[in-house]
């Protein structure tokens, strides 16, 4: 196995931390309604931690996952495709790891084709498998692009991330729309300005 599979493998579960069960999840919200200033107690709230629990099993499933199973088939023979594959506006739901609010944006991928070529909803898996955990867009952005590299072993992959931050525009600064890109290239894209350029351009977003 590759080190940089291993690594990601690892980066989903830490070993010398206990998950809790259930029940102590549950207790955790009901002390986070009372220190909001709400009775955990009242009918419309009783069964919210309950809810809450079962939505944070969804929301962090990525730590359940990991990148080789999103990406678990590969087709090879398929030589006579050896162009960009291009998949854009992949959903990226996450969570900001400072703050836990959400983040809600676009991924788009792209790669130049080795030996092997993916389903193309398997990168659309693969971009769910990482934001399902608490995480910096720039640290998405890596992890998606390292994966590709490692378990497609493609000629060159890109990858550009547009996501708006609830945590700077529902609080702090409140910088209503205010959207973050973030990109990151490797072989042929990393080492040619016009292929950067053409997945730019296929994307239709910004450059700047
Ligand atoms: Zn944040």
């Amino acid at each position: 196995m590759n080190t940089t599979i291993t690594k990601l493998t690892e980066s989903a579960t830490s070993k010398d931390v206990k998950r809790p069960g259930r029940e102590e999840a549950e207790a955790a919200v009901r002390t986070l309604i009372a220190w909001a200033g709400d009775d955990p107690r009242r009918s419309g709230l009783i069964d919210t931690p309950a809810r809450v629990v079962d939505a944070w099993k969804e929301l962090y499933a990525g730590y359940d996952r990991t990148a080789e199973d999103a990406l678990a088939r590969t087709f090879e023979d398929l030589e006579t495709y050896d162009d960009l594959v291009l998949v854009r506006d992949i959903p990226v739901y996450s969570h900001c790891e400072h703050h836990m609010m959400p983040i809600v944006g676009q991924a788009h991928l792209a790669y130049y084709p080795g030996d092997s070529v993916t389903g193309l909803s398997k990168l659309a898996r693969l971009v769910d498998t990482f934001a399902r955990r608490l995480q910096s867009q720039e640290r998405l952005t890596s992890e998606v692009l390292d994966a590709m590299d490692a378990i497609l072993k493609p000629r060159g992959s890109a990858v550009m991330i547009e996501a708006e931050h609830t945590c700077m525009t529902m609080r702090g600064i409140r910088a209503h729309g205010a959207r973050t890109t973030t990109t990151r290239y490797s072989g042929v894209f990393a080492n040619e300005d016009g292929e950067q350029n053409r997945f730019v351009t296929l994307v239709g977003a910004d450059p700047s």
